[in-house]
């Protein structure tokens, strides 16, 4: 029998009108979300299962809005495109722009598109392929200063435990590789994810594991997650968030100390709040620098300095990020 994060995955919707249906969203008083053609590029997709999160009636409501399509995507605005990193792969699937590590797309694929997404028009066509896995392989194993493996996407944890393996015992035949770091959206939105042979497979690890997690709002955080996330920490896993600063979702300075005290009393460590990558479709979500700044202080005022994540924004082909607090 499939495993119940997998049956929860393949239970999922992949349209407005049924998300609109089964939130009771009043269809006359928010016709932004109306848009009738069928298909839209960077489709919607969300578990029912994480549909259960968002408050019925609420057009407002946070994750609904991270999820659900808005017409404003269509609109084309200067500065906002396809690739705004601007992110080059020395082979298929990787980058290798910090000298100590490199960023492997190990899949195009997630549990949920988030509209904001900076790769939504990339992920796919950059993921790797097992004939790439070969190569990276071997190129890490030749650059003894790379100690460092990222793991992103798409979204690393929807692989099959098989694969995860498989590269896993791959990584640990390199013994200049000192931590994995696995950055991932799927464990919040469905934290069974974190299954016991999921676990059993991070235990064989001979390096760190970092994972971080991408929560933008303390909603999405539930009791399922607080279990995991103790499981996790169990086997000696460090766990950081990073969020993403949202439009009318949580660039409010007391959603965000509740986020960070949330995160904190679940085990997981506040890390970046990132400015909106400017991605076209995606300007109403962004929050200028300025008014982070300002929200900023106010956290500042409010946490200790261990739950204040780092203020930060990535530049058009820029060699790395820029800290703004
Ligand atoms: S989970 Fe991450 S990679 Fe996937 S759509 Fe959301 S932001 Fe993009």
């Amino acid at each position: 029998m499939k495993e119940l994060w997998l049956q929860q995955l393949s239970n999922n919707i992949d349209n407005n009108l049924d998300l609109i249906k089964l939130t009771e969203i009043n269809k006359k008083d928010n016709n932004q979300f109306l848009y009738k053609k069928k298909n839209i590029f960077f489709k919607v997709k969300i578990p029912l299962v994480f549909i259960n999160k968002i408050e019925k009636k609420n057009s407002k409501d946070p994750i609904l809005l991270q999820f659900i399509f808005n017409e404003k995507e269509l609109i084309q605005h200067k500065k906002y495109n396809s690739n705004p990193l601007n992110e080059k792969f020395i082979i298929p699937g990787m980058i290798h722009k910090y000298k100590n590590r490199v960023l492997i797309l190990v899949t195009g694929i997630c549990a949920v598109h988030c509209r904001y997404c900076f790769r939504k028009n990339t992920k796919q066509a950059n993921s790797i392929t097992i004939c790439n896995w070969n190569q990276i392989i071997n190129y890490i194993k030749k650059n003894f200063e790379i100690n460092e493996i990222i793991f992103s996407g798409g979204d690393p944890l929807i692989l099959n435990d098989n694969k995860i393996k498989y590269f896993i015992n791959d990584i640990n035949k390199i013994s200049h590789i000192k931590i994995l770091r696995i950055h991932t959206r799927i464990i919040c939105i469905l934290p069974q994810r974190i299954s016991k042979n999921l676990l059993k497979i991070f235990s064989k690890c001979k390096f760190h594991i970092i994972i971080v997690t991408h929560i933008n709002h303390p909603n999405e955080i539930s009791d399922e997650l607080f279990e995991k996330i103790y499981f996790l920490k169990k086997r000696g896993i460090t766990i950081l968030n990073q969020s993403v600063l949202l439009k009318n979702i949580n660039d409010n300075y007391k959603i965000l100390i509740k986020l960070s005290n949330s995160l904190f009393n679940i085990g997981i460590l506040p890390y970046y709040l990132h400015l909106l990558d400017k991605v076209e479709g995606s300007k109403h979500f962004y929050v200028s620098e300025n008014k982070a700044k300002k929200i900023m202080k106010k956290i500042l005022l409010s946490l200790s300095g261990f739950l204040v994540p780092r203020l930060t924004k990535d530049i058009y082909g820029g060699k790395n990020k820029k800290f703004i607090i």
